[in-house]
């Protein structure tokens, strides 16, 4: 009610406000776009208006009044999310961290920043204190922030050798301000941080988060081409399992994908090749040339031997990758959408490239997931109905292979279709009134949902349309 909204923002006192309907409407979406599902369903979705706090004490003095007056609070770092996640589903405020931006501290082990902080912005510190860097980012290096990477992000650039956030050990210690009628300042670490991490801002507001760092390198982009893609995925497994080549970055992707969607790096690709998108230490290069020759593939493009031009003109490779593979996609061709799933092994991902062909272009990211190299995948499909849509992910799941509905913009059915009693014990302790980002987790909303029942959950709050 609009009464509510104006009393909470009495409350806020000088702390920065914006209400033009345009301006918040911008700050209230994500790329929740990208699934024609989402776009169905949230396109309408909007703030009342946006707060944009300067210090922790401005989080603090917002959340207390958000409390006070029952208004719903939604955070949001850059927005670059990919399923709704940072999107206000019952209206009321977006909570806009990009004001925290400050690298708090930095050793050549760890670093912490507040949590708007932008990833590369943290990288560019810590490089030329500490010739160290993060271990891996998400593909939106350049824009996303490290509050929204931990809170709705799950691994990038770097995850083949150091895994995900998921993984314990990855995050040392986040402070999170609670929304409460005194608002609690907490600093937490150990495995209370599974609590938080990846809840999608549903249990707390991140404010500073601290990570470990590895050596940094100059790393060289490289692009390898094959003549199909079982080779291009074989030769992607065989690289990731060498130990002695420092690689932070393989993706294999299907032919006509690297071809038609890599526009600016086209004139090195040919239409029917398949591509493996590497980032390599300067000093595995020989070794890589070397495995490649062996592996018959072709050298397309190092951006160690690059023209000044093509630097200039390139993007870089990790935005190539991951959901940028996608992204590209997009920009020629709209009508596509994409998959996230994980295949167990070379013989079960060979299987469903067979069986589903052209219609779902692969393109897989080589991880470490638990200790093993796993083949993740981020396919492009050829979009024709959400039914036929389904039906690619119930194929996958007859096949024993993991699907993160990313058509989803609940934490349980974007993730392993179950609720987590941490985060949901931690939400009673932390937001008690359930206005932080609702909609969001559905053990919170409706305790006996039952996840085996195959039907999407929607959520009895969200705005409705006109
Ligand atoms: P936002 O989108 O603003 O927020 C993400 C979630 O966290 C939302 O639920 C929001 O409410 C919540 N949140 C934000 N800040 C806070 C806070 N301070 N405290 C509590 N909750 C908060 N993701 C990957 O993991 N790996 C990838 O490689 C990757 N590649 C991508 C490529 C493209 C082209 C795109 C569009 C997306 C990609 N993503 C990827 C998804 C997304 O970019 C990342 O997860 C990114 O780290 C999100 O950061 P953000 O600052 O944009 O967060």
């Amino acid at each position: 009610a609009p009464l509510d909204i104006d009393a909470f923002r009495r409350d806020l006192g000088d702390i920065p406000v914006e209400d033009n309907p345009k301006l918040v409407l911008q700050k209230s979406r994500d790329f929740y776009w990208y699934s024609p599902v989402l776009k169905r369903q949230l396109d309408h979705v909007t703030a009342d208006l946006v707060v944009t706090p300067r210090t922790i004490d401005d989080v603090v003095t917002t959340l207390a009044s958000a409390h006070r007056h029952g208004v719903p609070v939604t955070p949001r770092g850059a927005g670059t999310g990919n399923y709704g996640q940072a999107m206000p589903l019952s209206g009321g405020a977006v909570l806009n961290l990009a004001g925290l931006t400050k690298v708090v501290a930095s050793s050549p082990m760890t670093v912490r920043a507040e949590a708007g902080a932008i990833l590369a912005r943290i990288d560019e510190e810590t490089r030329a204190a500490h010739g160290a860097e993060m271990r891996f980012h998400p593909s939106t290096y350049r824009t996303a922030t490290i509050g929204g990477f931990v809170a709705g992000g799950s691994g990038g650039v770097g995850s083949i050798r150091w895994g995900g956030l998921r993984n314990f050990g990855n995050i040392i210690s986040l402070k999170v301000v609670t929304c409460e009628a005194s608002p609690r300042i907490l600093d937490i670490e150990g495995t209370d941080i599974l609590k938080v991490a990846h809840a999608y801002g549903t249990n707390g507001i991140i404010v500073e988060a601290e990570v470990p760092l590895t050596a940094g390198y100059d790393w060289v982009d490289v692009l390898a081409g094959f003549d199909t893609i079982e080779d291009a995925v074989r030769f992607a497994r065989n690289v990731a399992l060498q130990d002695g080549m420092l690689l932070k970055e393989i993706a294999p992707i299907a032919a006509p994908v690297p071809h038609d969607y890599f526009v600016r790096h086209q004139k090195f690709i040919r239409k029917d090749q398949s591509v493996v998108v590497m980032m390599a230490a300067p000093q595995a290069m020989a070794a890589l040339s070397i495995f490649l020759a062996h592996e018959k593939g072709e050298m397309l493009y190092r951006s160690d031997a690059a023209s000044e031009e093509d630097l200039k003109r390139l993007p870089p490779a990790y935005e190539l990758a991951w959901n940028h593979t996608t992204l590209r996609g997009l920009k020629v061709d709209p009508s596509i959408t994409y998959l996230q799933t994980q295949y167990p092994d070379l013989e079960t991902l060979k299987k469903i490239i067979a069986l589903l062909g052209d219609e779902m272009p692969m393109h897989n990211e080589m991880i470490r997931f638990d200790g093993r190299v796993v083949f993740s995948g981020l396919p492009i499909v050829r979009f024709s109905t959400e039914e036929r849509l389904e039906e690619i992910i119930r194929i996958h799941e007859d096949n024993g292979c993991l699907v993160f509905n990313p058509h989803r913009y609940t934490l349980e059915e974007g993730g392993m279709k179950r609720s987590d009693p941490g985060q949901l014990a931690f939400k009673r302790e932390a937001d008690p009134k359930g206005i932080l980002n609702p909609g969001k987790m559905i053990a919170w909303e409706n305790p006996d949902f039952d996840f085996a029942s195959g039907k999407a959950w929607l959520f009895s709050g969200l705005q409705s349309a006109g």
